[in-house]
This record gives C-alpha cells, structure tokens and sequence, in this order.
C-alpha cells in the first residue's frame, strides 16, 4: 500500500472541503484533498445543453450570501441575474392561472393564513441560534414535532397547508412529516428568514454563476494543483490522540488532522477506528438528505418570453414542483429547469430515463403548450440516485435529532474536524454555507496545531 504524509488530509473536494484546502495552504500548510468522484464540485456540477453549460445542482447565490460572492469575485467569475421577467404560472391540480411576485393568487383565507404563518414562524425563528438550536427557548418542544405537526395545529385551509408543503419542498427537498420544528426554525434564521430563503429577486434564488456554478470549484481545485486527487473514495479512517490515517484504495494518508466535508449520512459508510463516539455515530445515523432531481430542457429559443410569461411554475398536485426558466446569460437555447422534490423525487428516481424525460417534457407541453413539446436537448440529474451524494439540497435533522446529537455536528472527534454545508451556521445547507464551514474548520486546525 502506497503511503504519504501530509499536515492535514481534506475528504471531499466539494465547496467545503475545497475552501478548507484553500485557507490552509494560505497559512502554509502541506495539504491532500481527497475526492471520491472523478471530478470536483460535490452537488455542484454543470452539464451541457447546446454546448452551453447548465447547473445540474446548486445553481444560486443571493444577497447576505457573502462567502461566495466574494469567492466568486476572488476567482474572477462573474453573476448575471435570475430570468425573472414576465408573469409567472401557477398550477394548481392541473388549473393553471397566471400572477405576479412570489406567492401565487389563491383565496383571500388562504393567503391570509400563509401571511400569518410567515410572520409566526419569523418571530419564532428570531429566537434561535442556528449555531446551537438545542439552546433556544422550547427547543425540546419545537425539536418533539415536526413541521406537519405544527402545520396541522395552526393552519386550517387545505391551500394554505399544500403551499407550506410546496414551500419545504423548495428549501429541503424532504416532506414536512420528515422535518424536525426545531431544524425548520433554526435553518430559516440560518438564512436570514424564510422569505429570503424563497424569494427569486433579492432572495436566495437571485442570481447565478456565468460558466456555471461548478466553475468555482474549478478555479479553486486548479489553484491547488496535484493537492487535489480524484477518484479517492475514503473507506477507512482510524485516528488517537493527535494524528490521523486515512485510507483510500490502496493508498494511505498520514497527517496530524483531518477535516471530513462529506454529507453527514455518508460519514456512516467509512469504517473508523476506533469507533465514533455515540454522540457523532447518532448524528450519522438521524441527519437525513433531502431528495431531489433536476430536468434540464432546452429549446431553440426561450419561446415562452415572447408570450409574457417569466417561465417560472409553482405547482400543487403535479410531480414537478417548481419550473424556472435557466437559460444561459445569452438567452439561447432557452431553457426551462424542473424540480422534482421529496416523494416525487423518490418516484422520478425510479424512473427509467425515457419515461422521466416523457414526464418532464409532457409537463411542460401542458403549461406552456405545443412549442415546449419540441426540444433540442434534455439532461437530468437525480441526486438521491448518486453514490457521493446520497441526496441533496442538504440533509435535515428529523423530530428528537437536535436536542439528542445536535453538539455532535461540528465538534471535533480529537484530531478529526468536521465541514460542509450542513456544518454552517449561515446559510445552512447552501454553497454559501459550505465555504463558510470550510473556512471555519480550516481556522480550527490551524488553531490546534
Ligand atoms: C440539485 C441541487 C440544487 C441546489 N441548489 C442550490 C442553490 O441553488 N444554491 C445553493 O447555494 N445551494 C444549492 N444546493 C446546495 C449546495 O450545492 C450544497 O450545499 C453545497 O454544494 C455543498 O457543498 P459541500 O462541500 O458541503 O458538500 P458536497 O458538495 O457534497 O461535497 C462533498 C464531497 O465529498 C465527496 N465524497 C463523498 N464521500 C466521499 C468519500 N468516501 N471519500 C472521498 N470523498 C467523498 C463527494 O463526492 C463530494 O465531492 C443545491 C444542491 C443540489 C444537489
């Protein structure tokens, strides 16, 4: 078995582990980075429609969202903003209406009680440090249910219900029986507020990245040359007191620590040793993914512009949950994205490949008619579905997780220091988090050394 030392070893080269990689090497320090995939980016991977690239995961970036607009300005990429421009469609079991802004025309009752539950969940996220949630006034009560519950006890309309569900769909992919109070109160404040997690313009869903979002972490593993090995699945780490050995197909790295950035239910596939303590090991077996996939669809031109229509769907009743148009910054092809989220993403995942495309493509034709039945190009991706991801956006705490292994997330287990998206304390589960993480992480081992 080969074996190689370094100061510290990096696992997963997503935004996380990348950012960590880059701080450390910064401070001088000898730096392996080692990714299970053949490519770097983690959930952020651009594929090509028309030979433009498109993002396959995350895609946005928004105001408040510091880390990575600065990287991305660091790295000298460029944002352009979100197509917005038009009246949006709303889709309600299979009735379509149109409507401007963020939250569809439905009943006065209804809207009503969307706008009171916003504004109760906003005072009650206010309290929480996303940092410590398990610390919050009533955390044992918001982390005993979850976000169905407290629907079902404060929300009455069947639409006002549907669109709180659609609503956690969009931010976590999973279902509202899935979600601890607890994680829905302390995220949301993660992020500012729960509109600014929802909103397109001026929200979390503002702008993207020219060249696609896997660009940054391009640049970034670039940078870091021959530091950076591919194709490196780490199966086994064992560490004591003060130095670590990880190992990865025939290979074996030494180094005084490790900062681990793969997704939490992934740490629970490495063989450790000795064994994580059962505070960590709980976290790993209870912090769930969402799931979700994304359907790519490009036509010769963005048709549904010269109609007045922004391309942008929010459905209830329909598999696809949200359509938005992500064409390139030129306009063309046009493309329209679709997202299939919690169930429906286990049941699009499912799917064979032509019968997905058939489902995606036939959705579009019934919203925006003939023309988006005549595409040139289609690609998708289910995340659920991939070995290093094993879900997406983020993973999410269930009812009792928070307040019985929530300390586990980010402290260190002797010389292993934990990253990634879920690890952040802004912004949560986003790109802009995942830096954050790393960034933090890298400043802890420095600390230790
Ligand atoms: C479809 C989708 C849409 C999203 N939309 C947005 C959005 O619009 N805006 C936004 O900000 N965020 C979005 N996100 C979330 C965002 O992409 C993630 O939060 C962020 O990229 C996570 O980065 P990370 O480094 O923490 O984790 P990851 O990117 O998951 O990186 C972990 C790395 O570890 C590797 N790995 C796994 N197991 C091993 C192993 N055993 N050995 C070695 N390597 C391993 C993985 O291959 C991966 O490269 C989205 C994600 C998806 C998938």
């Amino acid at each position: 078995m080969d074996q190689r030392d370094a100061d510290v070893v990096v696992v997963g080269a997503g935004l996380a582990g990348l950012s960590a990689a880059r701080s450390l090497v910064e401070e001088g320090l000898d730096v392996v980075v080692l990714e299970a995939r053949e490519r770097v980016g983690g959930r952020i991977e651009n594929g090509f429609l028309e030979g433009e690239p498109v993002e396959l995961g995350g895609q946005w970036v928004g105001p408040g969202q510091d880390e990575v607009l600065g990287l991305i300005a660091e790295l000298g990429l460029e944002t352009f903003p979100t197509w917005t421009e038009g009246v949006n469609l709303f889709d309600s079991s299979g009735s379509v209406s149109r409507y401007s802004g963020t939250i569809p025309k439905v009943n006065p009752i209804a809207l009503a009680e969307v706008m009171i539950a916003l504004k109760r969940i906003g005072r009650l996220s206010r309290g929480m440090d996303p940092a410590r949630p398990w610390t919050a006034r009533n955390a044992d009560r918001w982390d005993s249910m979850s976000v169905a519950d407290w629907v079902s006890r404060t929300i009455l309309t069947g639409m006002a219900r549907d669109l709180i569900r659609l609503a956690v769909h969009a931010v976590w992919a999973a279902e509202p029986e899935e979600i601890s109070m607890l994680h829905f109160l302390a995220y949301a404040r993660s992020g500012g507020s729960i509109e600014s997690l929802l909103e397109t313009e001026g929200g979390a869903q503002d702008s993207r990245i020219v060249g696609g979002s896997q660009a940054i972490a391009e640049r970034m593993a670039e940078d870091l040359g021959e530091r950076v090995l591919t194709g490196r699945p780490v199966s086994a780490i064992s560490r004591d007191d003060d130095a670590v050995r990880v190992g990865a197909i025939g290979e074996s790295f030494s180094a005084q620590r490790a900062i681990v950035t793969v997704p939490p239910a992934l740490t629970g596939r490495i063989e450790w040793s000795p064994a994580l303590p059962e505070d960590r090991a709980g976290l790993t077996a209870s912090m769930l993914p969402g799931r979700a996939t994304k359907a790519m669809v490009a036509y010769e031109m963005p048709f549904w512009r010269e109609e007045g229509l922004s391309g942008n769907v929010t459905s209830l009743g329909s598999p696809v949950s949200m359509v938005f148009d992500n064409s390139p910054p030129s306009g063309t092809p046009g493309v329209l994205v679709s997202f299939f989220e919690a169930s429906a993403a286990d049941r699009a995942g499912a799917m064979d490949d032509n019968e997905r495309r058939d489902l995606v493509v036939g959705n579009l034709t019934r919203l925006f008619g003939d023309k988006a039945s005549k595409p040139v190009a289609y690609v998708d991706r289910c995340w659920a579905n991939e070995e290093f991801s094993a879900g997406c956006y983020g993973a999410f705490m269930p009812p009792g997780a928070w307040t019985s292994w929530g300390r586990a997330l980010s402290e260190p287990v002797g010389p292993i220091h934990w990253a990634g998206a879920e690890v952040a304390t802004r912004w949560t589960g986003y790109m802009d988090g995942a830096i954050r993480s790393g960034k933090r992480a890298a400043r802890a081992v420095e600390a230790s050394l």
